[in-house]
């Protein structure tokens, strides 16, 4: 990440986790706390993530797939542990003390997410499997009510799958039609083109901010701005930029900010969708059953306040207490500590890879993060996936979920690193000598 970039970034941050001082990076002068930058402890880092130890065979797992999900801290997995073997019970419904704490635990960790996302109030948090999720509650609940016949969506080039089929689905249904904005060579989003598109007609406007294949983060406030001055609201996919950097949706403006447990350290099949008061309450549920309505009639239903009109049945109460301390974790470490040495990861490794012959990195824009994606000449990413995992290496490849990506770029499929908090520079030299092995087996 660049220096603007991160002032950028301090820019969208409210304060909150600004106080946070990692333990680890921070040193008591007479009452007063500071941040010594480089004093991020790595090592001290990687001891909370148990599966750092494992071997893949003969080699130490070097793990570089975060951007498909990340590796839980033992903070995580001893609260979920914790949360079965102490205290589970269903929520909201009994007035027994086990009930009554499992209430407490969920309530409190919607009110972390809050703070983690500086929104308003609680009931602007609505808890749901992922990001995938979030996105269809809002295509389906937002869409059927806003949307109609020659009605206009707005989405880029570099936005995931799970960005591009709900609004599909939602145009076909309703006769709206899907409007991208285009990226240049270096994955950068052409901000112009975006604005162009931008029209009465255009009822959403759904972008990413930090792409899973390029690595490229969006000037999502920026594009709130486009967007509000014609009355637009603008959903934002954060599955990967909520890991990565403070994120604040009242600097940020957006209506609604979709994100994934599993890639936030915590467990899988929790997500969260932020959404703004005044659009939730105007939208109509997006489930029925249990939990989401006040009084049931065969005549007639009336629904529960926010946020439980939009969480019908019994939630994911563990995934979302651990996505709590999940989210405690990182706060304590802190952006401030974690951004930096991502930061120089990424530009260790487009160093390094820079040099790994007949190897073009895929998505170079000026402000990115954590990933590193490239094809290599005269080897199928595939089979650079498979050979660098017989060092041990984890990386992905494909199409990342970004089919239009890779026919932009005209490739099949890339082989993509992506950087997390507990990764070394160590870790990017062990990718570079098995990437060297790929070059020997298919020389060019
Ligand atoms: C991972 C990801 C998603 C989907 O997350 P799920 O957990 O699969 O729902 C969406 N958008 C981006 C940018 C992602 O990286």
């Amino acid at each position: 990440m660049s220096a603007e970039v991160m002032s950028e970034l301090e820019h969208g941050a409210s304060g909150h986790g600004k106080g946070i001082r990692s333990r680890l990076g921070s040193h008591d002068h007479g009452g007063a706390v500071v941040a010594s930058p480089p004093a991020f402890d790595v090592e001290r880092i990687r001891r909370d993530f148990p599966i750092l130890e494992r071997m893949v065979r003969d080699d130490r797992l070097v793990y570089l797939d975060n951007a498909a999900t990340t590796q839980k801290p033992r903070q995580v997995l001893d609260t979920l542990a914790r949360y079965y073997s102490d205290g589970n019970a269903n929520i909201h419904r009994g007035v027994y003390t086990l009930s009554e704490e499992a209430t407490a635990a969920y309530d409190a960790a919607r009110i972390k997410v809050q703070r983690f996302l500086n929104a308003r109030a609680s009931r602007e948090i609505v808890f749901t499997r992922n990001s995938t999720e979030s996105i269809n509650l809002v295509a389906h609940s937002f869409g059927r009510r806003h949307v109609g016949p020659g009605d206009e969506i707005v989405i880029t080039h570099m936005e995931h799958h799970s960005n591009i089929v709900p609004w599909q689905l939602l145009c076909e249904q309703v006769g709206a039609q899907l409007r991208v904005a285009p990226i240049d060579d270096s994955g950068t989003l052409q901000l112009d083109e975006l604005e162009r598109l931008i029209g009465p007609r255009t009822k959403l406007v759904s972008v990413v901010h930090l792409s899973n294949s390029l690595g490229t983060i969006n000037p999502v406030r920026e594009i709130v701005a486009m967007a509000k001055r014609r009355d637009v609201p603008v959903l934002i996919d954060g599955s990967q930029a909520v890991y990565h950097m403070p994120v604040d949706v009242q600097a940020l403006d957006c209506d609604f900010y979709a994100l994934t447990g599993h890639k936030l350290y915590g467990p899988t099949g929790i997500g969260v969708l932020y959404g703004r008061e005044e659009w939730l309450e105007r939208m109509p549920p997006y489930q029925g059953g249990g939990d989401m309505i006040r009084s049931v009639t065969f005549e007639k239903t009336t629904y529960a306040d926010l946020p439980h009109k939009f969480e019908a049945g019994t939630p994911h109460i563990a995934g979302v207490v651990g996505l709590g301390a999940a989210i405690d974790y990182l706060q304590e470490v802190g952006f401030e500590a974690i951004a930096p040495h991502e930061a120089d990861l990424l530009a260790y490794g487009t160093a390094a890879l820079s040099e790994v012959k007949g190897l073009r990195l895929i998505g170079t824009a000026a402000h990115k993060a954590s990933i590193l994606a490239f094809v290599m000449k005269g080897a199928h990413p595939h089979d650079v996936g498979t050979i660098v995992d017989t060092e041990g290496v984890a990386v992905r490849t494909g199409h990342h979920c970004t089919q239009p990506v890779m026919y932009r770029f005209g490739v099949p499929a890339t082989a993509r690193a992506s950087v997390a908090m507990y990764n070394t520079r160590a870790e990017i030299d062990a990718l570079v000598r098995a990437l060297e092995r790929v070059r020997e087996m298919f020389p060019v």
